[in-house]
């Protein structure tokens, strides 16, 4: 019983949830005792999660919390009907509680598109959700996409990796196409957007790495948990492949 890096990354995640059976958990720490990756993804994640409870707590400002109050609050005019009074007290009091932690919570501003880009990735291993339309052939996955986005993605298979289809995604809050590959045992999500966003970078995060590159007035940005070497070579495959 050999686990996939994938699948130990989902594991990895449940065991910080205390979701995982003995079993699962022994599987786990196997297949971390001879994978760098998941084992120092396991060490990230506790981390994040350790610092994420050593928060402290903020009260909100008292104009916020007057202001979510009022508005919160039903009119004067509305009929004051003992149930209704008390209904729509607890209510109020709930929705201000929550609207309340959702201000202690929500980090500020949108998440850097690394995040964005690591998040896409991991949603589309935990749910299943690799592909909405899969590949026999490059040329099945080309005119999917057309009608679905504001631009013609190009769709490639280079040699040496798998096409396993596409499916629509959302980065910076617009539906961009992601293309699916495996390679040996690991998945590639390649995402296509339109447009020039400069020379060629790298970054790494949650023990992913992301590639971006230019081709063609495109922007392909790949993320894995393939490592940059590998990513470069995929990358080089892939704007060699007509
Ligand atoms: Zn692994």
């Amino acid at each position: 019983m050999t686990l996939h890096c994938d699948e130990a990354r989902l594991l990895a995640q449940a065991e910080l949830d205390d979701e995982l059976d003995a079993g699962r958990a022994a599987e786990l720490a196997a297949h971390a005792a001879n994978c760098k990756d998941c084992a120092q993804l396991r060490q990230d994640l506790s981390g994040l999660s350790g610092r994420l409870r050593a928060l402290p707590y903020h009260r909100a400002p008292d104009a916020l919390r007057a202001r979510l109050a009022s508005n919160l609050t039903p009119p004067a005019t509305a009929p004051r009907r003992r149930w209704l009074g008390t209904g729509t007290g607890f209510a109020a009091g709930f929705a201000l509680a929550a609207a309340l932690a959702a201000f202690a919570i929500l980090p500020r501003g949108a998440p850097d598109m690394t995040s964005q880009l690591v998040n896409a990735h991991l949603r589309s291993l935990q749910a299943e959700h690799l592909v909405d339309v899969r590949a026999s052939d490059q040329h099945q996955v080309k005119p999917w996409f057309t009608g679905r986005l504001d631009y013609a993605p190009p769709v490639r298979e280079p040699a040496g990796y798998t096409l396993l289809g596409g499916r629509l995604d959302v980065l910076e809050g617009r539906p961009v196409a992601a293309l699916a590959y495996r390679s040996m045992q690991h998945t590639i999500n390649l995402y296509v957007l339109p447009g020039d966003r400069g020379p060629e970078t790298s970054s790494q995060q949650s023990g992913f790495n992301l590639l971006r590159w230019q081709q063609d007035g495109m922007t392909l940005w790949a993320v894995s948990d393939v490592s940059l070497e590998g990513l470069r070579s995929f990358a080089r495959a892939w704007n060699q492949t007509p």
